[in-house]
């Protein structure tokens, strides 16, 4: 269970090492995704191991692919199930080998997405994967089914686009704009 106090120290911006702040904090990302990253990152969600150790759930395994034993790492990315999905992502951001680790996936995504206006919609993008993985997950518990990793891909996709396109300013130039268009155009 996180606390107010952390909560509020994100918001202002103290505390602890804040090195994922890149991404994290991104205003490109929707509120939403940025605060379930930020649990992510903390390893604060509710996964099985964290129930078990609290004696509340007595099944580690993955929701979504059933054969592992889960934790924040298998979810983010090292399940196969999400990892489906970042490869998906990555390839439509054309970004080549990508990590499947959640310390550096967004470390590694912001070495190929240099320029800044690129680099805050593929944060945007990976913010998006951790909500929607752990919506997926949440869905698979409750409703007893599991989204196809293309379907999941295609909203953080389309959700990501519109939200960034939302936001386009005064900085972006016609290459930002041509690049984004030809992101809604590419949808896997
Ligand atoms: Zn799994």
């Amino acid at each position: 269970m996180y606390v107010i106090h952390e909560v509020y120290d994100w918001l202002h911006g103290f505390g602890q090492e804040v090195d994922w702040k890149s991404w994290v904090w991104n205003q490109f990302n929707s509120p939403k995704h940025m605060f379930i990253s930020w649990l992510a990152i903390h390893n604060k969600l509710k996964t099985r191991d964290r129930l078990e150790r609290f004696g509340i759930c007595n099944d580690n395994r993955c929701l979504l692919c059933g054969d592992a034993i889960v934790n924040r790492n298998h979810l983010f990315f090292e399940c196969n199930y999400s990892k489906r999905c970042v490869a998906l992502i990555a390839d439509w951001l054309k970004i080549r080998d990508t990590s499947y680790s959640i310390e550096e996936i967004w470390k590694q995504w912001c070495k190929h997405l240099k320029e800044p206006i690129y680099r805050k919609v593929g944060m945007a993008a990976l913010s998006a994967i951790v909500y929607h993985i752990w919506f997926a997950r949440n869905h698979v518990l409750w409703q007893k089914a599991v989204f196809l990793p293309k379907i999941l891909c295609k909203v953080i996709c389309i959700e990501t686009v519109d939200r960034c396109r939302h936001l386009v300013n005064c900085k972006w130039d016609r290459n930002h704009c041509k690049w984004l268009f030809s992101l809604r155009a590419s949808v896997p």
